[in-house]
């Protein structure tokens, strides 16, 4: 069968991968310029790199496990927290290790699908400027509220979505010539507004100087300035971080601001994955299954297994 999915975040690509591994044909339309989704990495063009998403994964599934395939790290982070789990990252970037899996399907990038339409059989997809026909299935694992709109004809996909709560989240990216002289690398509530702050340049593969620094304000405080400029925002928290980290503004060699419309999930639906009525469309990723990125992978890949085991 003729598969469409929709989002190159880790829903997308684990879903993709185990449809193509199941024989079908597979299509991934991706509206950013590269993989990854939430995990993802800011790269300047002096060369400073911080994954300003997701900061780690848990991996807790043998399905999971084989996804990754050795090709991660141990993130041995020291700070305020009770570790009970291992933390994994990417090396050099957190989504390093989606790149060999990308590199196995085909992936249409910097294409945004704006509307889906069903005749007979087949699935319609729509960007602005393309028609792309013939899909006897089609996978939205974009977050919950931008799959609702997608989605916004099937009645069982706004009642699964309707209980779903997403929060924002403001992120700073920082950077200074030397180390950051503090005895931690992770403080979490480490203000008023600021939720997490973590040192990259700690993590395996990166480099230590300049120390890069990223910095998530909390949900609360995300929610009430989510339409502030990116300027703003500075203004706002860098003195607070600025404090903590026993910096001044002089110490910065770069500052800046990105806004997480939909970052973290708060309510989940609590099913690995959900389906529209005619049982060829359907919605993954963390939002569905959980909250976190090894939730998304698991989502994706429960969904290929349905998909793979449905009578055509
Ligand atoms: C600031 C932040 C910190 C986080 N920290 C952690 C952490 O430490 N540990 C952890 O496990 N999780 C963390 N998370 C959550 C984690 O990143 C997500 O759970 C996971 O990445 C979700 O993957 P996904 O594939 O479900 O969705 P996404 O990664 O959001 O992927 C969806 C993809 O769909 C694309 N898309 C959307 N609409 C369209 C469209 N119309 N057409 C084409 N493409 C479209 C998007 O561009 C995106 O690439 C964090 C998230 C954020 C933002």
């Amino acid at each position: 069968m003729r598969m469409a999915v929709i989002g190159a975040g880790i829903a997308g690509l684990s879903c993709a991968q185990e449809l193509r591994r199941g024989g079908h044909e597979v299509i991934v339309f991706e509206k950013s310029r590269g993989i990854g989704g939430r995990i993802a990495t800011r790269r300047t063009p002096e060369d400073l790199r911080f994954d300003h998403g997701a900061q780690f994964f848990t991996v807790q599934t043998k399905a999971f496990r084989q996804f990754l395939a050795g090709d991660v790290n141990k993130w041995q982070a020291v700070g305020n927290f009770d570790q009970t789990r291992d933390w994994f990252i990417g090396s050099p970037d957190i989504k390093s290790f989606l790149r060999p899996v990308a590199k196995t399907l085909d992936i249409r990038l910097n294409t945004q699908i704006t509307s889906l339409e069903r005749s007979e059989e087949f699935w319609t997809l729509q960007s602005d400027s393309e028609s792309f026909e013939g899909f006897d299935r089609v996978i939205i694992t974009a977050p919950a509220p931008q799959t609702a709109v997608l989605a916004a004809f099937s009645g069982q996909f706004q009642s699964a979505i309707a209980s779903v709560e997403m929060d924002p989240c403001w992120t700073m990216m920082l950077a200074f010539s030397d180390p950051v002289e503090r005895d931690f690398d992770v403080k979490k509530s480490a203000s008023e507004h600021v939720d997490w702050m973590a040192r990259n340049s700690s993590k395996w593969g990166r480099r230590e100087r300049p120390d890069c620094w990223v910095v998530h304000a909390t949900a609360d405080w995300s929610r009430h300035n989510l339409e502030l400029s990116r300027d703003a925002v500075l203004k706002a928290l860098l003195p607070e971080v600025l404090l903590e980290l026993g910096q001044t503004e002089d110490d910065l060699i770069y500052f800046s601001a990105h806004r997480w419309r939909y970052a973290n999930v708060a309510k989940p639906v609590g099913q690995a994955f959900i389906m529209d009525e005619t049982g060829t469309l359907f919605g993954a990723g963390d939002w569905c299954a959980g909250t976190c990125v090894e939730h998304a992978f698991t989502s994706g890949f429960e969904l290929a297994h349905h998909i793979r085991d449905q009578k055509t």
